[in-house]
């Protein structure tokens, strides 16, 4: 049989639970020994009351000693969970635990017929910011940047850290257009706040692709697209943003027949 006890009263609840079992059945064992053989066999009373303590006196120690056992391997289970979850440096979640869920979500998302939005964010010449400041103050622009996103999203939004200084915001209900405008509000927030640090002032960007559920319910698909998005504002300039769909229609429209003969030769 399996315990799983969580907190100390559900542990307090076990303990009083098995010693009253052992105490019922030890005196509804008595009982019957009792009935069958009578009076003239034992001491009544005696019998009875031993039946009472002993079973205390026994029960309650092992039960408290099994008890915390299991309360400590539940505590240790739930933070070998946490840290499998987050990311220690900003306190997100990882990016095995963000794709977990985007999973739910989209399928979710497709049940309802509803739309669902992703921002994949990338700091800009952030290996610059290391061997100019130093890789502690690398780390502080992490945090930095984690709390502008932070600040910047719903409760129902899911922010990661993909890893290294990238960093993916799962948007719930909504369009890429409007993904869009919060992918703008993110850009301006972390380049118009330098940071604060050790007597420094640290200016920073990122760049950001966008992307939606128009083109699929997939993950996969979805995170392609928004990472596609982010490559193109990286080289196109970075500190920027650039909306998969309209970069679809650009690609388009540069290679249109009436853009081919627009072209120069
Ligand atoms: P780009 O604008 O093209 O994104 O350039 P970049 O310099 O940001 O990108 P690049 O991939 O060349 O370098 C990423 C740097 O991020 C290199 C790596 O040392 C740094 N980095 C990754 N993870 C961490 C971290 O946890 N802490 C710190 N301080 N730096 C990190
Ligand atoms: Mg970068
Ligand atoms: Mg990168």
């Amino acid at each position: 049989m399996r315990i799983r006890i969580r907190n100390r009263r559900q542990m307090w609840l076990f303990i009083a639970a098995v010693t009253i079992v052992s105490v019922f059945t030890t005196e509804l064992t008595l009982l019957l020994v009792y009935l069958s053989v009578g009076d003239a066999a034992f001491g009544k009373e005696n019998a009875f009351l031993t039946a009472l303590v002993v079973p205390v006196l026994v029960a309650v120690p092992v039960c408290y000693m099994t008890a915390r056992m299991a309360l400590q391997l539940s505590n240790a289970h739930a933070r070998l969970k946490e840290l499998a979850h987050t990311d220690e440096l900003t306190g997100l979640i990882n990016r095995r635990s963000f794709f977990e869920s985007a999973e739910t979500l989209l399928d979710r998302a497709q049940d309802d017929g509803s739309i669902l939005s992703l921002l994949v964010i990338d700091a800009d010449y952030f290996k610059q910011l290391n061997d100019t400041y130093g890789h502690a103050t690398g780390d502080a622009a992490l945090q930095f940047i984690t709390e502008q996103l932070n600040g910047s999203v719903r409760k129902s939004d899911l922010v990661c850290r993909l890893g290294g200084e990238e960093f993916a915001v799962l948007l719930p209900g909504l369009k890429e257009i409007e993904a869009a405008k919060l992918g703008i509000r993110i850009l301006e927030r972390i380049s118009s706040r330098p940071m604060f640090w050790d007597d420094k002032i640290i200016e920073m960007s990122v760049s950001c692709g966008v992307a939606d559920t128009h083109i699929g319910y997939d993950m996969t698909t979805l995170f392609k697209a928004a990472d596609d998005a982010l490559y193109a504002a990286k080289t196109s300039g970075r500190n920027r943003q650039v909306v998969f769909s309209k970069m679809e229609d650009a690609r388009k429209a540069t290679s249109s027949p009436s853009a081919r003969t627009a072209a120069p030769s």
